[in-house]
């Protein structure tokens, strides 16, 4: 493995414990595009595109979109995507056989990390949590609010709270995590793939663990 040698990451965590923010983090420092699978849904409900109207029904509520549906647009947003920089796939995939049409894929895996935080850590940060729907950036009103009050730092949008971050969503989506997701960090596990970290402390401090990880990986090559 090397730095632009086709390093491919996937980051995994139960909701809210910030591997969004820390992928975005990763893909800026190492320059490896970051894919997000929550955030593309959410761009295509806000346009109300076709694939936008059918999978909205799933993702207000919390649970996961059908496998057919996700599969199909996670391959071929790889497909688009330049070979030699690799990816930093944001929560894909999210069950068996999400995990399991990756590797039937030229798209397998070189690492998957496990950002852990308890669960009522993981509820109270949801519920500071804010987004910016013109371009998905992603605030918490405590931990790092935006400069402005309730504005986008990068875009000028009025950020908003994310339908599915709401009391009765949250535990539908913990509720899958735990059925549907669990199962596939014993799927990456016994391939010898799974690094966990621990997702508590400030964005710099989960950061920095990251970082330490992909660099001690890196010297082992
Ligand atoms: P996230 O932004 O990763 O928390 O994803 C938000 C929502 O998008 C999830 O609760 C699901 O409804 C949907 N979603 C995102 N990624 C997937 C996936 N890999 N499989 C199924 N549903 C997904």
């Amino acid at each position: 493995m090397s730095f632009g040698d086709k390093l491919k990451i996937i980051m995994l965590g139960p909701p809210g414990a910030g591997k969004g923010t820390q992928a975005a983090l990763l893909s800026e420092k190492y320059g490896i595009p970051h894919i997000s699978t929550g955030q593309i849904f959410r761009e295509q409900i806000e346009a109300k595109t076709g694939l936008g109207l059918k999978a909205k029904k799933y993702v207000v509520k919390g649970e996961l979109v059908p496998d057919e549906i996700v599969i199909e647009m996670t391959i071929k947003k790889l497909e688009s995507l330049d070979p030699n920089k690799g990816y930093i796939l944001d929560g894909y995939p999210r069950t068996i056989n999400q995990a399991k049409a990756l590797d039937n894929s030229k798209f397998s895996p070189d690492i998957v990390i496990e950002v852990y935080v308890d669960e009522d850590e993981c509820v109270k940060r949801l519920s500071s949590r804010r987004y910016c729907p013109k371009c998905g950036a992603t605030y918490n009103l405590i931990f790092n609010p935006p400069k402005n009050d309730e504005i986008c730092d990068i875009c000028g949008s009025k950020i908003k709270q994310r339908e599915d971050d709401k009391e009765e969503a949250v535990r539908a989506r913990f509720k899958e995590y735990h059925i549907k997701t669990k199962p596939v960090l014993d799927y990456y596990k016994a391939q010898g793939k799974l690094y966990r970290i621990d997702g508590k402390g400030s964005i710099s401090e989960v950061s920095k663990r990251i970082n330490s990880l992909i660099e001690s990986l890196l010297k082992k090559d």
